[in-house]
């Protein structure tokens, strides 16, 4: 049956209770047998919701959905090597975290919830907002107080509340559990119906590489949405018989805010302290991942490796990728500037996955400011 399941205690509860964490504290994941009827799924619009079925929604008609998904899955060159990059930046808010949002906000519908609060540096904020707005749900977006101005812009255009939060991240992190004791939590990165939409990332790589997975698969980390979510994907097509094995996955963080590849490196128990500086990948810079543990498993299970890539990097690829074309925000760049690094070792015949994570538009003074320098 499916089910939510505490990873710390093992309790379970069921798909309509209003719970994001369990009593005991231990984050939450959803035990789900997810189907794949492939020829149906051939014949349906191309969104990420054709894979319905494997989507942990009760009823179809609490889907709250701007037909978002199937980005393109486009040929880049990167020092001559070719790399599959998914179009995520394409999505109606500008960043892939739409996937998740999709999905939560239509979970919250059918939970039957007047009003949800959030914290996010920006982007979950802007989807949760967006979602929120369509589904006619209140909502409340607690940011740190120097998030962009652009992304404040559009989180209250969606016709958010917006919470500054004075101080770091965690400061805000802290508020907003405080709110969450009176409204539905609708995070990102505790909430794990989050992860059930980011993992139509991975269904949609393979049915656009002929129901194959790729042999690698490189991706961003802060709270990890993107990467658990494209893991759950990938394992859950290999549990249904669709693809025969798990992509690597390579794991990017910035220099600057790299607590998870210190753990993979060091072969540290746990998170240690980091002393954030001022970081260019915003979208990532996140000090205490809440989820790092299955992060860190999920990477070692996939055979994978973690790359981290300094401020200068980023730039570099930053400014290579829009002059191809593409414009991305600088957290997006640190994926492609992971790609430049890894592609220097990858096999002339491997099958390289990646994908353009947030649009530039929604960061145009930090643009603006690179431009300058
Ligand atoms: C959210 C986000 C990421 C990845 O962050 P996680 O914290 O790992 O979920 C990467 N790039 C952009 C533009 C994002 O918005
Ligand atoms: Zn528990």
């Amino acid at each position: 049956m499916d089910r939510l399941v505490c990873t710390k205690c093992n309790e379970k509860f069921s798909l309509d209770e209003k719970v994001w964490q369990c009593k005991c504290e231990g984050l939450l994941d959803i035990d789900f047998k997810s189907p794949f009827p492939v020829d149906k799924i051939k014949g349906r619009k191309l969104t990420m919701w054709r894979y319905k079925e494997a989507i942990p929604l009760l009823d179809d008609r609490n889907i709250i959905s701007f037909d978002e998904g199937f980005t393109p899955l486009t040929d880049v060159a990167f020092n001559g090597k070719s790399v599959l990059v998914k179009q995520d930046h394409l999505f109606p808010t500008g960043s892939y975290k739409d996937r998740g949002a999709s999905v939560l906000v239509s979970k919250v519908r059918e939970l039957g919830v007047r009003k949800v609060v959030e914290d996010s540096s920006g982007n979950a904020g802007c989807a949760i907002a967006a979602y929120c707005a369509k589904a006619k749900i209140d909502c409340e977006i607690y940011v740190p107080e120097d998030t962009s101005a652009g992304k404040l812009a559009q989180i209250q255009f969606y016709g958010a509340k917006l919470k500054k939060i004075p101080g770091s991240r965690e400061d805000t992190a802290h508020a907003v559990l405080k709110a969450a004791e009176e409204y539905y939590y609708a995070s990102h990165s505790w909430n794990p119906f989050f992860f059930h939409g980011t993992k139509t990332f991975a269904f949609e790589v393979c049915e656009q590489l002929g129901w194959k997975s790729p042999d690698t698969v490189i991706l961003p980390v802060g709270n990890g949405t993107l990467l658990l979510g494209a893991y759950f994907g990938f394992n859950e097509l290999l549990g249904a018989g669709i693809i025969d094995k798990i992509p690597r996955i390579i794991a990017i963080q910035s220099v600057n805010c790299a607590p998870l590849y210190r753990v993979f490196k060091e072969n540290l128990e746990e998170i240690p302290e980091i002393d954030k500086k001022s970081v260019l990948a915003e979208g990532i810079a996140i000090a205490k991942p809440i989820r790092g543990k299955q992060i860190i498993e999920a990477v070692k299970k996939s055979n994978g490796d973690f790359i981290a890539v300094d401020d200068w990097e980023i730039k570099e690829s930053l400014k290579d990728i829009c002059k191809k074309g593409f414009y991305i925000e600088p957290t997006a760049a640190s994926t492609t500037a992971g790609i430049n690094n890894y592609v220097r070792r990858s096999n002339p015949d491997e099958t390289i996955v990646s994908l353009f994570t947030g649009h530039g538009l929604k960061t145009t003074e930090k643009m603006v400011k690179i431009l300058n320098e």
